[in-house]
Order: structure tokens, then C-alpha cells, then sequence
């Protein structure tokens, strides 16, 4: 049981169309239900979906973010890419930066460092993605590389309190695993004694099933959940057990 303020964060990926946003109403109903006041709910869609989506959460609680962007905050010649600046223009207030997903595609953290700095300076506010491989797990270098991506990532960054971490093990994206309890306490502090007075949330397999203990590590300030946000039943599921 918490009565922390909390965020929870819908990270839908690369899915969902036009026609998925309808599945949104349960959420919205619920969210007017629920005090508003105890946690921030933010869904992060495709890019495509961004505009449509602030339409919808119009005259509700919540917000919308974007997934990635370019690092550049002015507009050029960048074929298919989108910049902070437009994203903020079509109503995202968060985004999600420094995923593994994107990482695992090339992106290093002097570019991460770039775009979160484009992000912030367009009035994003930036959900920023940290994590070890499970080889670097099994090698027990994992607050060396949380270091790292913190020291290289956060680099000349302003305000570095405003940035929500994101702790998310690589090995427990899409996995079904979790850490386990007293080692994701222990992760949450260190990340915490390197950016003071930052709002670290915990991503990887979240789910209605192992929402009840994850919840009772009470440094954790939120989730970032991707497979379970994609079914409002189950996001609903998750926030309330959270509440219980
Ligand atoms: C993610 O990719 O940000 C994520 C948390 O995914 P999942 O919840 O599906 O592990």
C-alpha cells in the first residue's frame, strides 16, 4: 500500500492505430473515479497518435508523451525525423528518451545527452531511460554502467531534478522477469544518491501479477510499463492494486 504521489507511464511502442484510442474510455472513466491529486498518468503512443490522443484527454488529468525525437531543436533537413519542438507543438508534455530499444539501435549517450538537452529546452520534460544487459548484470557492473549512462547522459543538463529516471534492466523488458526486491531497492538508491532529488521509476514486465510486491519498495516513485499499458484492463488493474 503507498499514498505516494506515483507516475505511471504507458509506453505503447510501435503499436496502435487510430482505432486503439477508443479503448482509452475505461481508462478515462477510472482516472475521473480516482483522486486525482495521487499519481500521474501519461501514455506515451506512436508518434502518429500523439495529436488525436491530447484531442481525447482534452478535459482529463492525462497527459501524453512522445517516444523519441531528434536532437536537433531547430527545424532542418532531417528526412523522417521530428524534432522536441514539434512534439511539444502537437501537446506531448513528456518524453521518453535513452530506451534500450533505441539504444540497442545506435543510439550512445553523448546523442541521448543531446536530445534530452533539445527536449528540455523545447519544454519537454524528459522520462530518462537507464539500464544494465544481463551480461553486465552477471558481471556485477551494474551501478558502473547506471553511472555512466547517468554521468554521459545528464552532462550539462540543468535542472537534472526534473528528469524522471527511469531504471530499466535490459534482461527485464518483455521478459516476465523482475529484480528482485532488496537489489531494485538498493539500484533505486544508488540512482538516487547520483541525481538528488530525482523521481526514479522502475520499467521492465510490470504487470498485474507482480505489481503487489513491486509496490512495497517504497523508493520507487512510478512505473514505466510497456506489453501491460496496451490493455486498459490490465493498466487499471495495475494502478489500483498499487493503491491497495
Ligand atoms: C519498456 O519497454 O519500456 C517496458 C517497460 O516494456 P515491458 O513492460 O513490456 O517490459
Amino acid at each position: 500500500m503507498t499514498n505516494k504521489y506515483m507516475f505511471f507511464i504507458a509506453n505503447w511502442k510501435m503499436f496502435g492505430d487510430l482505432g486503439t484510442l477508443n479503448t482509452l474510455n475505461k481508462v478515462i472513466a477510472f482516472s475521473k473515479k480516482i483522486k486525482k491529486k495521487k499519481f500521474k498518468l501519461i501514455y506515451c503512443p506512436p508518434t502518429t497518435l500523439i495529436y488525436p490522443l491530447t484531442k481525447i484527454l482534452k478535459k482529463t488529468s492525462i497527459d501524453v508523451g512522445a517516444q523519441n525525437c531528434h536532437e536537433s531543436k531547430k527545424y532542418g533537413a532531417y528526412t523522417g525525423e521530428i524534432n522536441s519542438k514539434m512534439l511539444r507543438g502537437v501537446g506531448a508534455k513528456y518524453i521518453i528518451l535513452g530506451h534500450s530499444e533505441n539504444r540497442k539501435s545506435g543510439e550512445n549517450d553523448k546523442l541521448i545527452n543531446l536530445k534530452i538537452s533539445a527536449a528540455t529546452k523545447s519544454g519537454l520534460k524528459v522520462i530518462f531511460c537507464i539500464g544494465e544487459t544481463l551480461n553486465e548484470k552477471r558481471k556485477k557492473v551494474t551501478k558502473k554502467i547506471l553511472a555512466k549512462q547517468i554521468n554521459r547522459g545528464l552532462s550539462k543538463i540543468r535542472n537534472k531534478k526534473s528528469i524522471l529516471i527511469a531504471y530499466e534492466p535490459v534482461w527485464a523488458i518483455g521478459s516476465g522477469l523482475i529484480p528482485e526486491e532488496t537489489e531494485l531497492f538498493e539500484t533505486v538508491n544508488f540512482i538516487k544518491s547520483k541525481v538528488k532529488g530525482a523521481k526514479v521509476l522502475y520499467g521492465g514486465s510490470v504487470s498485474p501479477k507482480n505489481i503487489n510486491s513491486l509496490k512495497d519498495i517504497n523508493n520507487i516513485d512510478g512505473f514505466l510499463i510497456g506489453g501491460a499499458s496496451q490493455v486498459s484492463n490490465n493498466l487499471i488493474d495495475i494502478i489500483k492494486k498499487t493503491y491497495n
